[in-house]
């Protein structure tokens, strides 16, 4: 491999860019035209995908977006602007423009513009936990090790096709806002192998990889945090044991439910139900609102008492996780469900302000430099049990008559993230407390609150696993934030399961 150690270290490319030189002539800009907050952004953001069908290249993008933006709060409202041109002159003129898109604006805002305090940090920076920097890798040794994965799978009788991929970013990013000049660098990586199998009647099935997206570099595909070839193993006996699974029985059932499917349902059901602009209603237009209101805090049974939800900006290969948000404040962790009991919410500073909050928990981000910031999502994770805590052979020990479900596919939610249903990749059958073989065309459905109180266990730390996606959308125009979600096994009872094969004739 070509990979080089980067030693953590922001790119040079990067900061051979006059940072400090614009941001200074932005900030002057806006402050003398009236601006009561201003600041300032410029960032580069290089992304890859390569994709390979049945080990032959079918696709190799490489985006890069370069920009700055200003952003002013004047006479209580909102102005924003970005350009591409990496100049002093530039970034004043942004300023400018920022400034008069707020005194237009003035005229329709009904809500003055406030934002939660947050000290000063001075000069700081920050880069993601990484080794091998994937930009650094050439396309054609990325390209040799997906294909080399692929015939590995080709190789065997049951598989007729297999879709390869790899996604990776690398995120520069530069803030100031006169009292917080923040340096930051972040690399994350998706690699992700698909194998289709087609039965004699003409039947097929599908088997992904479960290894999720990670906020780590090359070396996450040649050996750290994940072992591919074990698992690549695995998947043509799994795929043969799939084709020839009987079709599952509808009706209740208790479930375990592995982590690399539950961070999809916590993702859903948790991770936007408690935002807060979206619980306010700010949000709508794009997923809905959400069922979770503010007044709820503290006394809504969210889910079982063996229920801790936390969200944190600062896991280690997290995807949302930074040393500091795209506002300034400085990244935390704290508790949005405790006890089962919904005790937190997502915050920027301005929706901070607003609701009495006192201080942001730091979740402003904006996915590219001509972009605005607007409230995504922290690392939203459900905590396990203390150590010494039930092994997922444990919580499957507990079932009678239940369903093992592994893997994320396709989901479902409403406009007020409570009605849900999931599938996933793998489904085993649990017959007296022991697995008895796969099913196919399994969902489960049931509202938000219903499914989390009928968490009974959650596994020991021994179960935990950071899931997570590169694209979770978001506002009008969208955006896209990449986000992690950690969590054990957990045992759900009672689930109501649909055979998907049924609902879809
Ligand atoms: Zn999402």
């Amino acid at each position: 491999m070509a990979a080089d150690s980067t030693e953590n270290r922001i790119d040079p490319e990067f900061t051979a860019y006059p940072l400090r030189e614009l941001a200074a002539a932005a900030l002057q800009r806006a402050a003398d035209l009236g601006a009561e907050h201003a600041d300032f952004r410029l960032e580069r953001i290089r992304g890859q995908q390569i994709t390979l069908s049945d080990g032959n290249l079918e696709t190799l993008f490489d985006g890069d977006d370069l920009g700055l933006s200003v952003r002013v709060v004047r006479d209580g409202t909102w102005g924003f602007a970005a350009a591409v041109d990496l100049t002093a002159d530039a970034a004043a003129a942004a300023a400018a423009e920022a400034v008069e898109v707020a005194k237009v604006a003035a005229a329709m805002n009904t809500e003055r513009i406030e934002l939660a305090a947050e000290p000063g940090y001075g000069d700081v920076e920050w880069v993601s936990a990484y080794d091998a920097d994937p930009f650094a890798v050439s396309v054609a040794d990325k390209v040799a090790l997906l294909a080399g994965w692929s015939s590995g799978l080709l190789a065997a009788d049951v598989v007729s096709h297999v879709d390869a991929s790899l996604y990776a970013v690398k995120e520069c990013k530069f803030y100031c806002d006169g009292d917080t000049t923040a340096l930051q660098q972040r690399v994350r990586v998706h690699p992700a192998l698909t194998a289709v199998a087609v039965a004699d009647d003409g039947r097929f099935e599908t088997m992904r990889t479960l290894a999720p997206p990670a906020g780590r570099g090359y070396e996450y595909l040649t050996g750290t945090g994940w072992d591919f070839p074990a698992e690549l193993a695995q998947i043509p006996g799994l795929l043969t044991e799939k084709l020839a699974a009987p079709t599952v029985r509808p009706g209740r059932y208790d479930l375990v439910v592995d982590p690399s499917n539950l961070w999809l349902t916590i993702h859903e059901s948790i991770g936007h139900a408690t935002e807060l602009d979206r619980a306010l209603g700010y949000e709508a237009a794009y997923a809905g609102t959400s069922f979770a209101t503010p007044d709820k805090l503290g006394s809504l049974q969210y889910g079982s008492p063996v229920m801790h939800v936390t969200g944190d900006r600062t896991t280690e290969h997290g995807l949302a996780s930074v040393g500091y948000d795209d506002e300034g404040v400085a990244a935390q962790r704290w508790d949005l469900i405790t006890g089962g009991v919904l005790t937190g919410y997502q915050l920027d500073r301005r929706i901070a302000q607003l609701r009495g909050f006192g201080r942001s928990n730091g979740c402003a981000f904006a996915d590219s430099p001509g972009h605005m910031p607007i409230q995504r999502m922290a690392n939203v994770s459900l905590q396990p049990a203390a150590a010494g805590g039930p092994a997922t052979e444990d919580l499957i020990a507990g079932v009678e008559d239940g369903i093992y479900v592994l893997g994320d596919k396709s989901w479902a939610i409403d406009m007020q993230r409570y009605n849900f249903q999931f599938t996933g990749q793998r489904f085993y059958r649990i017959s007296g407390g022991r697995l008895a073989g796969q099913l196919r065309d399994v969902a489960y459905q049931a509202t938000t609150t219903d499914f989390w109180n009928s968490m009974e266990a959650v596994g020991g730390p021994q179960t935990y696993l950071l899931g997570g996606a590169f694209n979770c959308g978001k506002g009008q125009p969208g955006q896209v934030a990449p986000v992690s979600h950690g969590c054990p096994a957990a045992l759900v009872r009672n689930v109501r399961i649909l055979n998907t094969a049924e609902e879809s004739t």
